[in-house]
């Protein structure tokens, strides 16, 4: 593969940044984060080296689930801004290179959108079957609650019709009926639209639901991955770079269905829950067999899908992966008190707190989740190392207010305190006044320092992105070695996820073993040996991310 073709695909070599406006930066002094705010920071998202934000929902909403409950698929809610503010902030951002995907919800409106109103008024209305209606409770309907702690069906009886409606997550939130060709049809325009717009693509929520015609009755004239296969032909005729990366938390041969088969043709990439879940696992272990394990595992791509790879998200962390006694193990070292955990199967909290704050462990789970195969995504604050803050109910917990300087309100607004979208972080260990982004970008010690030039290093070693990967055979079952190929470009990157320190060996191709090696981290010397022997210690989580040239 050539560079010409590789920047055409972007997405495997991008840094991906999920944000959420509202709790971003506060521009007009209304306690509410927008796009003004955002404008405003788009040259430190560029100073970092993002080169993708994604940004959650900022449509118009009815707000009972954080914007993911849409009442207009056409508009930006007015609290953070305008059409044209959202352009605005567009511009700025295509102007420092990088681009923006948002948020697709299309599984489900909310209960309060036109559509759904007019559909649950009369069962002759035009727009009732864009929802999902039976006369009773389907027999063996799926008893998986995405929320099991607020919902205990799938199904709510809408009084005035006598019906019952299918909603997938909360009971405010009915599914939308995709077996209906006008349904089909409106989604495909909201992609339009957006793309028009100046968006770079999506990020699909909810992907297995959205393809899913549990419940329906009439059947879809086509497969629904025909479907997807037909909005991803739509979306690359309207916009040729733009992406599609899909929510699909499920085991790796169903979420491989979703790129298409064989040559792909439908997502382009899926967020790496497997991955992800034992990355937790195998940084609580202090042992890389839960994270070789996952790797052997994982199936191959078509050329263009890449896997997105994340620490902590939006949400909790899932561990619903896990065995019992495994999902335990995290709990007790991540997070041991109830209201750290959610849904029985999740933590909600971010990563330096459940670190302890831990500098050094903390900088090898970023440096490690940077160099597995596909594209990092951070969520807001990690560059910081923000922690969560468990005043705020449930998921919720680690979309707290961007800490930007030690001054009022942590430098996300100037509207008094009280009128704030979300609480303060009252913690003087990792409140703003401890942990914010003027201080770190004066400090060229600080994690927010560090932050850059490991994005630096992953930008300039795209092999990662690009080439095969394989395990380099460790004997220390706490190290993992990846090596990358690419044409000429070698590497092979080292982290140690215990505390002590390691002395490790491997071979190299002899014939390779010769060329000089330049470690992007540095550390101690690696002596090569002739028959391509290499040894090499490694610090207490230490990382060594080696380039061959
Ligand atoms: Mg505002």
């Amino acid at each position: 593969m050539d560079m010409a073709k590789t920047s055409d695909l972007w997405w495997k070599n991008a840094v991906f940044y999920c944000l959420d406006v509202e709790t971003f930066r506060d521009g007009n002094g209304d306690g509410v984060g927008d796009f003004l705010g955002l404008a405003d920071r788009i040259d430190y998202l560029a100073g970092l080296g993002v080169t993708c934000l994604w940004l959650m929902p900022f449509y118009p909403t009815a707000n009972r689930d954080d914007g993911y409950d849409i009442i207009d698929y056409y508009a930006v809610d007015p609290l953070y801004g305008s059409l044209g503010d959202f352009v605005e902030f567009l511009r700025t951002a295509r102007d420092r290179g990088i681009r923006v995907i948002a948020d697709l919800v299309v599984n489900h409106t909310s209960a309060e959108h036109p559509w759904f109103k007019a559909s649950r008024s009369d069962k002759a209305s035009p727009f009732r079957d864009w929802y999902v209606w039976q006369d009773k409770i389907p027999e063996g309907a799926s008893e998986n609650l995405v929320f099991p702690d607020k919902e205990t069906s799938n199904w709510e009886l809408d009084r005035k019709t006598g019906q019952y409606y299918l909603h997938r997550f909360y009971t405010h939130q009915p599914d939308l009926n995709v077996t209906n060709p006008d349904v089909r049809e409106e989604i495909r325009k909201i992609i339009g639209f957006w793309l028009e717009v100046g968006l770079s693509g999506f990020r699909v929520d909810a992907v297995p639901f959205l393809l899913e015609t549990e419940g329906v009755e009439q059947s879809m004239e086509m497969a629904p991955h025909d479907w997807l296969r037909n909005l991803r032909g739509f979306l690359g005729r309207r916009r040729g770079d733009a992406l599609l990366l899909g929510e699909v938390n499920l085991e790796y041969e169903a979420v491989r269905e979703f790129y298409g088969d064989g040559g792909g043709g439908e997502l382009h990439m899926c967020l790496n829950f497997n991955l992800n879940q034992a990355f937790a696992l195998a940084l609580v272990r202090e042992d890389a067999g839960a994270l070789v394990h996952d790797l052997r595992a994982m199936p191959t791509l078509p050329q263009d899908g890449a896997w997105a790879n994340f620490v902590r998200n939006h949400d909790e962390w899932s561990l619903d992966k896990l065995t019992e006694a495994e999902r335990q193990e995290v709990f007790r070292a991540f997070g041991p008190k109830p209201d750290m955990q959610i849904f029985g199967r999740g933590l909600r909290r971010r990563l330096p707190t459940m670190l302890n704050g831990d500098q050094a462990r903390l900088r090898m789970a970023y440096s490690l989740m940077f160099s597995l195969p596909g594209a990092p995504v951070l969520f807001y604050g990690e560059e910081i190392g923000m922690a969560e803050n468990l005043e705020i109910e449930g998921r919720m917990s680690v979309r707290s207010l961007m800490q930007w300087s030690d001054r009022e309100n942590g430098g996300f607004s100037e509207a008094p305190a009280e009128t704030l979208c979300r609480p303060l972080l009252k913690s003087k260990k990792w409140g703003a006044s401890a942990i914010n982004v003027r201080d770190q970008e004066s400090d060229p010690n600080s994690l927010l320092a560090w932050m850059e030039s490991l994005i630096r290093r992953r930008r300039e070693m795209p092999e990662i992105a690009f080439g095969n990967w394989s395990l380099v055979p460790i004997s220390d079952p706490a190290v993992l070695a990846l090596s990358y190929d690419w044409g000429e470009r070698r590497s092979i990157l080292i982290h140690n996820l215990a505390s002590d320190k390691k002395e490790i060996s491997f071979r190299l191709d002899p014939a390779q073993g010769e060329n000089s090696i330049v470690d992007r981290v540095g550390g101690d010397d690696i002596t090569v040996q002739k028959d391509g022997a290499v040894t090499l210690s490694l610090a207490g989580y230490g990382c060594r991310w080696l380039k061959f040239s």
